[in-house]
């Protein structure tokens, strides 16, 4: 095994951005092709210098007057400047959020509560493209996938979880839901708007009130949400909205006034948050990384494969805690998947997140981009084989080449880390249960792959998996009916679905 032979050192940004793109041949060889900048037009959103907290229904400065600025990752120019909220802040959201529940929301009909969802779901849908827009800017993503992927499936889990709140009878048969009270939600910058959504849509439909803290690269869109409840008439405090810094989410988590703590982001702050909440009754799920393993048996359909590949672990730059970052190849192919993978990362494009013809946008921070660079360099210290494709990086923003690593073994860190970036890691396997003790050889369990012609192989794989999600010839296909969450360090609870609801209500047999 061994790095690369000419220069071991792992390129962060090149050659200037624009250049042509190119078309596989299918031998390794590319056609040049010249994509014409199809850029989103910007205009649809108003950014405003500086934005405030949410609190009570109302926009607020910091108690303080503390700001800090968002950056676009594409450009590194700063978007906006957010309140920071204080420990003071967070206690009058969550005196909001009591107070709401209490007065109004707790004890109002599921019927009406529903048609405050329902309200929420239209406008995010009538406001689609700015959201879309605004969420690339603040987060790097390409704009096919804010526009296609993001903001519908956020608007999809209002609808959805508007139709659970009249009928926690039927959810729960036999036994009476309650709301458990003030729920404290802190979510990360991968998926900024739709994570909002998965956490606030079934807590609402349940009857709970909410204080959010989005994560500090990323409070845009959930300050533009915020927006939407005004419009919506939503009860003042039923939803706060509190950007501020990590410090600032640990004095959420530990407030008294809250009774249920929601979190998705890394397992070292998730142990902080359970260690947090420990001693107390407030409810808690941790939905946190992964380091998915995605199986490709001999029978797979191997061009269905590599796209099931590409968009497993190069969405969203690989910045998605299901990712299917690590590889595992059955050996007799793995020379022709590993070809016709090399071939498709040729015409995958990296650049403005705003172009539409753009596959794999800007990384979420320059601390991110860090983190990256160094595992990846790792990677070729411990003598994986580092192939990336010829592609041009603009000269400006945090961005990095989609690579791919052969020769790697399971003791190398990029084998066993979430790189949370667009690294994909390739192992091989020659039976079932070789797959099946290196997909579960992980301290995470969140999410699993499995490509082959045969169910059964399909259904014996997926009772083998230690792994809450598992997608059969497909990858990253998430639903707003379908639960979602880890075992393991990946984490404990489940969010969507039915079983979403589960976590903020209290049964009481009937
Ligand atoms: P974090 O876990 O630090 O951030 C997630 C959220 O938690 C953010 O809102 C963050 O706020 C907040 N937070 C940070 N510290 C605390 C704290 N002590 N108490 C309460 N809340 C806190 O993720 P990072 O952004 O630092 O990313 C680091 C790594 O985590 C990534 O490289 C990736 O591997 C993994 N990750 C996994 C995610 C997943 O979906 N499973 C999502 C994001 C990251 P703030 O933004 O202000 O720091």
């Amino acid at each position: 095994m061994h790095g690369m032979s000419t220069d071991a050192r792992v390129p962060v940004a090149a050659s200037p951005a624009g250049a042509a793109s190119s078309w596989g041949l299918g031998d390794g060889q590319a056609i040049p092709w010249e994509y014409a900048p199809a850029p989103e037009a910007r205009d649809i959103v108003t950014l405003k210098e500086r934005y405030g907290l949410f609190i009570g229904g109302r926009e607020v400065q910091a108690s303080d007057g503390g700001t800090f600025a968002t950056v676009d990752p594409a450009t590194e120019q700063v978007l906006a400047h957010v309140a920071k909220a204080t420990p003071q802040d967070i206690d009058k959201a969550v005196r909001a959020a009591r107070r709401a529940g209490a007065r109004s929301w707790g004890s109002l009909p599921g019927r009406e509560r529903a048609k405050y969802l329902f309200r929420i779901a239209r406008i995010m849908q009538e406001r689609a493209r700015e959201f879309a827009v605004l969420e690339s800017m603040d987060s790097g993503k390409p704009i096919k996938e804010s526009r296609d992927v993001d903001v519908p499936l956020a608007a999809a889990h209002f609808w959805y979880y508007a139709g659970w709140a009249d009928k926690l009878e039927y959810a729960f048969p036999g036994r009476t839901a309650h709301p458990l009270g003030v729920a404290a939600q802190i979510i990360p910058w991968n998926f900024p708007l739709l994570m909002l959504a998965w956490k606030i849509a079934p807590a609402l439909a349940a009857g709970n009130t909410v204080v959010l803290k989005p994560a500090s690269t990323t409070p845009l869109t959930a300050l533009l949400f915020a927006d939407v409840c005004q419009q919506a008439d939503l009860p003042p405090g039923v939803v706060n909205i509190v950007p501020g810094p990590g410090a600032v989410g640990m004095s959420l988590v530990t407030h008294r006034g809250v009774d249920k703590v929601a979190f998705t982001g890394s397992t070292e702050i998730g142990r902080l948050i359970a260690k947090g909440v420990a001693g107390t009754d407030k409810g808690l799920t941790l939905e946190l990384g992964g380091k998915a393993a995605n199986i490709v048996f001999d029978d797979a359909p191997l061009d269905q494969a590599v796209e099931g590949i590409v968009n497993g672990i190069y969405f969203n730059q690989g910045e998605v805690c299901c990712a299917g970052s690590r590889l595992l190849v059955q050996e007799s192919i793995a020379d022709t998947l590993i070809d016709k993978l090399k071939d498709r990362l040729s015409t995958i494009r990296v650049g403005d997140p705003l172009d539409k013809n753009t596959d794999v946008g800007a990384i979420n921070s320059k601390a991110q981009l860090e983190k990256i660079t160094e595992l990846v360099q790792s990677g070729v210290d411990e003598g994986a084989e580092l192939y990336q494709p010829a592609c041009d990086l603009p000269e400006r923003g945090y961005f990095f080449r989609p690579t791919l690593f052969t020769n790697v073994a399971q003791s190398h860190r990029i084998a066993r880390e979430e790189i949370f970036g667009p690294v994909l890691s390739v192992l091989t396997f020659r039976t079932p249960d070789e797959a099946i003790e290196k997909a579960n050889n992980t301290a995470y369990g969140l999410s699993a792959g499995i490509w082959t012609d045969k169910g059964s192989r399909i259904l014996h794989m997926v009772s083998k998996m230690r792994a809450g999600v598992v997608w059969a010839n497909t990858f990253n296909r998430f639903d707003p009916t379908s639960p979602f969450g880890g075992y393991k360090e990946s984490g404990f609870g489940r969010e969507g679905g039915m079983h979403g609801l589960y976590a903020y209500v209290r049964l009481e047999d009937r």
